[in-house]
């Protein structure tokens, strides 16, 4: 072990502190006392459970994206603690933290300006929020390898791979194979999906995460997003990269090398597992997370997954394919459907046919490498374009 791994705490910043994941990994840090330092806490408007967590944590910056939010805070915040306000607020949080490892876990492409001035000052970033990843892809990887800054994964089955990974050449990774739940709806053909309702959407088997998430597993839209995570974060061709649904989500991802042998990583489906690898990293700690039984676990099963019934995968694939701009209007056009599939306003079987005609209208990019200013353009078109497909009736 290098002598500065253990001694001095890491210095950590959380962004989307008061999200699940926020909350899990300020469980994890609770739990490994003496490791951590936290210098930093953003939100996006949930100022009262910031403070709290900035007083618990001894914390003397928070910043609240929403700026009524922040203007609340400002005035419930004790003495000597500082609030910052905005998007620009979470930049300056960022840039001014001195951070050895930044956490992001901020909800959508919220995450992508914080995360790219983090990676601009060549800090760690242990990345929570997939849009980050699936919309700016080419220019977070761009960036990050020009500074030195590493992207550390926090979704489960990017740290699977990660894991799996270790110690690994490139050259010896023939495949990776991500792992899906399936959702509440997989092998069950009796179900027509256009009268799922949304409670049933979002009784998700495994795993209990916010209500996009658990509607992105029902559709494996999630795989989808994880598919191109998966590209960036480990430089593996999209046709080398399968999915497999696995209903009791133990084993959390795959690798396979050139020499046919298969590296799994297992653990219960607790995401502080995944947040404590991307915090401890390269170390291996007891972090006193439950261990798992798999006298307990039984029987595990594999199969494929049901492409026709399910096209958002195949969508994901094409606009991953497609690239330049094409995987932030998948994105976009996703958030919106899965909004209206949430409020009653749209079949679950829409949240597809509204992603597959908004890509459809979009035209090819010309830059592979779009800028941030050009991705936020795409995002809040295809935005308008998929509120416009689904308020026309056409998702029904
Ligand atoms: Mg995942």
């Amino acid at each position: 072990m290098s002598s500065g791994s253990s001694n001095k705490p890491k210095r950590l910043l959380l962004l989307g502190s008061t999200g699940s994941i926020g909350e899990n990994a300020l469980r994890v840090i609770a739990a490994l006392p003496g490791r951590f330092q936290i210098v930093g806490l953003a939100a996006n408007r949930h100022g009262e459970r910031a403070l709290e967590q900035a007083r618990a944590f001894g914390v003397s910056s928070v910043a609240l994206a929403d700026p009524a939010a922040a203007t609340a805070a400002r005035q419930a915040a004790p003495a000597g603690v500082r609030v910052l306000e905005g998007e620009a607020g979470v930049v300056e949080l960022v840039r001014t933290s001195g951070a050895d490892l930044v956490l992001c876990a901020m909800v959508g492409m919220a995450g992508l300006r914080p995360v790219l001035a983090a990676v601009e000052a060549g800090m760690d970033v242990a990345l929570a929020t997939k849009e980050v990843l699936v919309a700016a892809g080419a220019l977070v990887c761009a960036t990050a390898a020009r500074t030195g800054a590493r992207l550390l994964p926090v979704d489960s089955e990017h740290s699977a791979l990660f894991q799996c990974l270790q110690g690994a050449r490139p050259a010896s990774v023939r495949r990776l194979l991500l792992t899906a739940s399936g959702g509440p709806f997989a092998r069950r053909p009796e179900l027509d999906l256009d009268h799922v309702s949304v409670k049933d959407a979002l009784r998700h088997p495994r795993w209990n995460m916010g209500r996009k998430v658990t509607v992105d597993s029902a559709t494996l839209m999630n795989k989808g997003l994880e598919i191109m995570e998966a590209r960036w974060l480990f430089d593996v061709p999209l046709e080398r990269i399968e999915v497999v649904i696995h209903p009791e989500s133990l084993v959390h991802s795959l690798v396979e090398f050139v020499d046919g042998g298969v590296l799994a990583q297992l653990g219960p489906p607790d995401m502080r597992f995944a947040i404590q690898y991307a915090l401890t990293w390269p170390e291996r700690v007891d972090g006193g997370l439950p261990q798992l039984d798999l006298i307990a676990a039984g029987a595990l099963h594999f199969h494929a997954p049901e492409s026709e019934r399910f096209p958002c995968l195949r969508l994901a694939r094409e606009a991953a394919a497609g690239g330049g701009a094409q995987p932030a209007v998948l994105n976009a056009a996703n958030e919106v459907a899965v909004d209206w599939f949430l409020e009653g306003r749209m079949p679950f079987g829409g949240i597809w046919r509204t992603v597959s005609a908004v890509l459809a209208r979009t035209p090819p990019s010309a830059a592979a490498t779009p800028t941030l200013d050009e991705l936020f353009e795409t995002d809040a078109w295809a935005r308008r374009e998929a509120r416009g497909f689904a308020a026309a009736g056409a998702g029904f």
